[in-house]
């Protein structure tokens, strides 16, 4: 459906407004004031320091000064945050964020993940199916409005994932692209629960390394041009050199989900 036919629907009333989500779950619950004020303190005194850290010493960190529980959100273009967390957070939950929208490759990576690893994956689902999707905000949502579908279909689920822990993992690095180039390894998300990055520092190549050294679980779509992957409709492969995101909403000017915003 075009964009110009969903306003035109959205004029005669026939398909909702995509700034409107739908009804359910869609925010993360306040922490308590102690574990809020405490979390506040963790990164004024520890950012700073972490920032250049080695992945080892910022999980250990973690597991040392984590307020309560922790999430690892794997969007399983590699597994390597799944490993670094079963050796230094084997408490951690695994979070996985199923738009509906994935590679099959994607799909299959999780399975073999929640069978190697013995932490438990939640899986993270939207409001919408995406046939409900489709019939209530138009067809193909993520070509009309990207941002609304990124919002229903990711940022929103995250939020509504996020209420029981304290703090999350992300796989955020800083050389993925400039929107990332001064990312801290350790911040406090909208919530003020701690966000926490152990692999900021590492490159493509040592991410690549660390996979092969360690036999870990391997996106087959990585050896195919595809260096960051997202949902199969909004991911194209890169040429050699390219920066690793532009294959992600290529020829529009989003270039993050919101997750990290
Ligand atoms: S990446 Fe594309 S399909 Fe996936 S949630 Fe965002 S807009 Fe929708």
């Amino acid at each position: 459906m075009s964009f110009q036919l969903v306003n035109a629907l959205k004029n005669t009333g026939s398909v909702k407004d995509p700034e409107i989500s739908p009804e359910g779950p869609r925010t993360t619950t306040p922490l308590s004031p102690e574990v809020a004020k405490h979390n506040e303190e963790l990164v004024e005194k520890h950012a700073a320091a972490l920032y250049d850290a080695s992945a080892q010493e910022i999980l250990e960190w973690t597991a040392e000064h984590a307020p309560g529980a922790i999430a690892v959100t794997l969007s399983m273009e590699n597994t390597v945050l799944a490993e670094l967390a079963a050796r230094h957070l084997p408490e951690a939950d695994f979070l996985f964020l199923d738009t509906g929208y994935h590679f099959k490759e994607t799909l299959e990576v999780a399975r073999q993940v929640d069978e190697r690893y013995s932490q438990k994956l939640v899986t993270a689902l939207p409001i919408l199916k995406r046939t409900e999707q489709d019939s209530i905000y138009g067809l193909n949502l993520y070509h009309s409005n990207p941002a609304a579908c990124c919002r229903m279909r990711k940022v929103e689920p995250l939020a509504a994932s996020l209420s029981p822990y304290a703090g999350w993992i992300t796989g955020l690095r800083r050389a993925d692209g400039p929107t990332r180039a001064q990312a801290p390894a350790l911040s406090l998300d909208a919530t003020g629960r701690l966000k926490i990055s152990p692999i900021i520092t590492w490159s493509l190549e040592e991410t690549n390394e660390f996979i092969a050294d360690n036999n870990l679980i391997d996106h087959p779509l990585t050896h195919q041009g595809y260096p960051s992957i997202g949902c199969e409709t909004c991911t194209l492969p890169v040429a050699e050199g390219q920066d690793p995101r532009a294959g992600r909403w290529a020829g529009n000017a989003k270039t993050e989900c919101g997750l990290h915003s």
